[in-house]
């Protein structure tokens, strides 16, 4: 479904990802993971055209996006739940919920993400500013399955909460996964990842001027100095 090739993306004069492979089956789960500043959330963004410059291919079910703006993207299909939530703080939970547009058929009707997420129906009328993190999390997952995107990024959806409610997203992500979506996870809790995934991929930085695919090229500006590739395909051996 998402087969990406020699991706490589800027932001400004850094060049953070130097020449990534990688591909998402549909119907999969796969994960990204790594440390701090290997370059996940850029991979996420370089998907979506969130990035000031980037290079390589990068196909959804065979159309190439790589020159298309985020908002074209968007309406293939594909959908981004960035680490930090965008939930509007003025707005409530079921303006929250209804602000993205339908890109396509096949969006979930409210009632169901209210079956996933039954604290949402609860708090319909709280503003964005009055949830908890948990909260926040489930209702920005929730906004993105409305639109009718099937190939969803979630970056880190875990982080920062409690134990109950990180079981809560996984159950989430096992019962998307069943109803056919596919996605691809950000995340820096193995332990979680390996609950819920088909494969994980271990994005790093290689050593300083010799990465997998050879010599890290364009090292200027801070950014540059390390090159930032996946490096491994595992499978997940406990599914
Ligand atoms: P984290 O979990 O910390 O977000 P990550 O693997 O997702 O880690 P990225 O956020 O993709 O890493 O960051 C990769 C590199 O790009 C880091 O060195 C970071 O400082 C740099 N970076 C991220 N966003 C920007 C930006 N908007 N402008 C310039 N550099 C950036």
């Amino acid at each position: 479904m998402l087969e990406v090739r020699g991706l490589n993306a800027w932001y400004g004069e850094s060049h953070i990802l130097h020449g990534m492979d990688f591909d998402v089956g549909e119907g999969e789960v796969v994960t990204l993971l790594g440390r701090n500043g290997a370059g996940k959330t850029t991979t996420m963004k370089s998907i979506m055209g969130m990035v000031g410059r980037r290079e390589g291919s990068i196909k959804f079910k065979g159309e190439q996006t790589i020159r298309l703006a985020s908002n074209a993207i968007a309406r293939l299909g594909i959908a981004f739940c960035p680490e930090e939530r965008g939930i509007f703080a003025s707005l409530d939970v079921e303006e929250n919920l209804m602000l993205p547009p339908q890109v396509a058929a096949g969006g979930l009707p409210v009632q169901q993400i209210f079956e996933l997420f039954p604290n949402l129906r609860e708090r319909l009328r709280s503003q964005g500013t009055k949830l908890s993190g948990g909260e926040q999390q489930m209702l920005a997952i929730g906004r993105i399955l409305r639109t009718g995107a099937r190939l969803l990024l979630l970056d880190e959806p875990t982080e920062g909460l409690a134990p109950v409610i990180v079981q809560q997203i996984g159950r989430t992500i096992s019962r998307l996964k069943q109803q056919g979506f596919t996605i691809l996870l950000v995340e820096q809790n193995f332990r979680f990842a390996q609950t819920v995934a088909d494969r994980h991929y271990i994005v790093a930085r290689p050593r300083r001027g010799h990465g997998p695919r050879g010599p890290a090229r364009g090292q200027h500006g801070t950014g540059a100095r390390v090159s930032r590739s996946v490096i491994c395909n595992h499978r997940n051996q406990r599914r």
